[in-house]
C-alpha cells in the first residue's frame, strides 16, 4: 500500500459541465488549508508558509503560470478580461425606474 503525502499529485477530473474539480483524499501533512488566493487568501497562505507551517492554497481554475497576462503586472487588468481566468459575472438592472434610479451603477 502506498502512503499519501503533501506533495502527492491531487486527482483532476472534468464534471458534466466541462469544469475541471480537482479531488484531495488527503490532507495529512497540512497544517492550514486556505481556500482563494485572492487579498487575503494569497498572503495569509504566503505568511504561514514563510513561518515554516505546511499550507495547501486552493485557487479556482487551472494553471496559468504560463499565461502572460498572468505574469506581467502591468497587464493585471488584461487579466481580469482574460477568458482563461476572468469570473464571468453579470449584473441584472432592476425594471424599476425608482429602485433603477436609486442605485447608479
Ligand atoms: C475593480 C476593482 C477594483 C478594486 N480596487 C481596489 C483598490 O484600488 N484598493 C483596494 O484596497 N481594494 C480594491 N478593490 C477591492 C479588493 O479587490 C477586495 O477588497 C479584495 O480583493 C478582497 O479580498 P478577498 O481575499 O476577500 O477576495 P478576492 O481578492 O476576491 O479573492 C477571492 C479568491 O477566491 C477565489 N475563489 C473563489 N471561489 C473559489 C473556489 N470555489 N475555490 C477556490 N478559489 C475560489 C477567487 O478566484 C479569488 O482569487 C477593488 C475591487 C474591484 C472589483
Amino acid at each position: 500500500m502506498s502512503q499519501s503525502s503533501a506533495t502527492d499529485v491531487p486527482e483532476v477530473t472534468i464534471n458534466s459541465m466541462g469544469t475541471k474539480e480537482v479531488e484531495f483524499d488527503n490532507l495529512e501533512g497540512y497544517e492550514y488549508v486556505v481556500v482563494g488566493s485572492g487579498a487575503g487568501g494569497g498572503p495569509l497562505a504566503a505568511n504561514l508558509a514563510h513561518k515554516g507551517h505546511k499550507v495547501l492554497l486552493l485557487e479556482a481554475g487551472d494553471d496559468q503560470g504560463s499565461n502572460l497576462n498572468q505574469q506581467v503586472p502591468a497587464f493585471h487588468f488584461r487579466s481580469t478580461e482574460d477568458e482563461n481566468m476572468r469570473w464571468d459575472y453579470f449584473v441584472k438592472h432592476s425594471q424599476m425606474r425608482l429602485s433603477r434610479e436609486r442605485t447608479r451603477k
